[in-house]
């Protein structure tokens, strides 16, 4: 057990995060880690609870006591072997796991929270520069191959699980690059781009193949892939962006926040972005509708290319500050919050909609918005009504839609191989995660809809212990 009064001795402190106005000029990683010895001392708040819920929230279910406990009495190497017996690559969710865990540990009850997730950065960080972390290849193959579709952190996931297990696997991926929206979606000042390159070449070392820019359905057959292999998990994520169905829309200006963000991080990695492709918020008035985290990469984004002014606009009500009666510990808690981009600059407006983008030669200028209220249908659910008198039009030179996915890509690969779709139009399988195709699997946000990486690692895991039964019992 980790020191029993730790707790009472020591309080939370968080990562130094870097000086808003100096991180702004870069795209440099916002976070620092906290120096080795208070990292331990982090680790020995954690009090050892008799039922860990932080164990409980957790999707993938990591040991954080046990962890803690090592990671309190420097034992390094234990805690990250006991960090890895759960989860394949927690140096993505160890910066950017939102931490339900955290939500859920006992000390929130009353006080601040243990710091998990930055506990557990430090030690997959630490493991991989004492050189724990090393390819570990099986020593038996089983002779059976399969083809996981898409190389987010679900693909990933599953495809380190079945490698280990020693089947044949090959990773196709439609981009350029592997990692999903780990590498084509979150900015680099939050998940630098280095720490997926530095685990897909240990990947590679334990035999994992990769195929990118090798869109399924399309450069090779569906009717291949299903020749070719025993099993294939679709792993395709969600990508097809919620779009603002008003007037005004078709004006230049107007962009999916995925591909403002995706062109930057592109640019970050030297590809070149030819100038009449460029989506740029310089010296511009920046709008973002969303107001999640997809919008708050867009605000940080928005900061670092100098816009004249930034502005997230939010449909929905402005969350309390502290948690209501029926939100209560250990659920997650729907109370307000601000990003470390938004501590960068902004405005933020809840309970806004757009009612029109407005223009002058084709180009965005202004965007018409107006004030709503929700109110508690009879059918339970809320409902939106505008307030009369409330429109008035914003300036707005740069438009960024970020409201959501709505669902996967049907067209190609999903069509081709006729796999059922759920109501919500994503993919659609039995408790064992196969679809209605026999030996097409499934994981991540494809399956789930829009969510987090921490659940995409966890169905993928999943999904690769169910492909790995079907085919030993095969
Ligand atoms: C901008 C942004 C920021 C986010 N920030 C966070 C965050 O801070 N924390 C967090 O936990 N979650 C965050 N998320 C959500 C998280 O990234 C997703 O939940 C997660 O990436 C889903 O993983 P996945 O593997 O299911 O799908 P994806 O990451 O979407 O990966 C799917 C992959 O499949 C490929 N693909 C699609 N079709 C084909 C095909 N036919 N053939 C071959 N390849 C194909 C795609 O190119 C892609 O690489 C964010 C999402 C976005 C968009
Ligand atoms: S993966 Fe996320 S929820 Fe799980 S322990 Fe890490 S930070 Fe917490």
């Amino acid at each position: 057990m980790t020191d029993p009064q730790g707790f009472l001795k020591v309080g939370r402190v968080d990562n130094i995060y870097r000086p808003t106005d100096i991180r702004v000029m870069d795209y440099d990683e916002v976070e620092l880690q906290l120096p080795v010895n208070e990292r331990e001392l982090q680790a020995s708040r954690c009090m050892d609870c008799g039922t860990p819920f932080c164990h409980w929230g957790c999707p993938v279910s990591n040991l954080i006591p046990e962890w803690q406990d090592k990671l309190h009495k420097s034992d390094w190497k234990s805690a990250y072997e006991l960090l890895q017996k759960t989860i394949n690559f927690p140096e993505f969710t160890g910066r950017v796991c939102p931490a339900p865990c955290e939500a859920s540990c006992v000390l929130a009850i009353n006080a601040d929270s243990v710091t998990i997730r930055a506990n557990e950065l430090a030690i997959i960080e630490h493991a991989f520069e004492a050189g724990y972390v090393q390819p570990n290849p099986p020593l038996v193959r089983t002779g059976k191959k399969v083809a996981v579709i898409g190389s987010g952190p679900a693909g990933l996931a599953c495809a380190d699980n079945l490698n280990k297990l020693g089947h044949t696997v090959m990773v196709y991926e439609a981009a350029d690059a592997l990692g999903g929206y780990l590498r084509y979606g979150i900015p680099d000042f939050k998940l630098k781009k280095s720490v997926i390159d530095r685990r897909v070449g240990i990947l590679e070392l334990e035999g994992l193949e990769f195929k990118t820019g090798v869109e399924a359905g399309v450069d090779i057959a569906s009717d291949e892939l299903i020749k070719k292999y025993d099993a294939i998990c679709i792993a395709i994520g969600t990508r097809i962006p919620r779009d603002l169905q008003v007037e005004g829309r078709e004006l230049k200006g107007v962009h999916f926040a995925v591909d403002y963000l995706t062109q930057q991080n592109k640019d970050v990695a030297g590809h070149e972005i030819r100038a009449q492709e460029r989506i740029t918020a310089k010296d511009k008035h920046v709008v973002v509708i969303g107001g999640g985290d997809t919008g708050s990469d867009c605000v940080g984004t928005s900061n670092r290319q100098a816009a004249k002014s930034v502005t997230q606009l939010e449909i929905l009500l402005e969350p309390p500050q502290e948690r209501t009666a029926n939100n209560p510990w250990p659920l997650w808690p729907h109370t307000y919050t601000t990003s470390s981009s938004q501590k960068e600059g902004g405005e933020r407006h809840f309970s806004t909609t757009t009612k029109k983008i407005l223009g002058g030669n084709g180009r965005v200028n202004k965007l018409s918005i107006a004030d709503v209220t929700w109110e508690k249908s009879e059918k339970g659910g809320f409902e939106m009504s505008e307030v009369p008198d409330t429109e008035k039009e914003i300036d707005a030179d740069l438009v960024l839609l970020a409201m959501g996915f709505v669902h996967v890509m049907k067209d190609g690969l999903v069509n081709d191989l006729g796999i059922t779709l759920s109501s919500r139009g994503n993919i659609q399988c039995d408790e064992n995660y196969m679809t209605n195709v026999d030996g097409v699997f499934t994981a991540g946000d494809a399956k789930r809809g829009p969510s987090l990486i921490v659940w995409a690692f966890q169905e993928g895991r999943e999904s690769a212990g169910n492909i790995h039964k079907y085919l030993m019992d095969e």
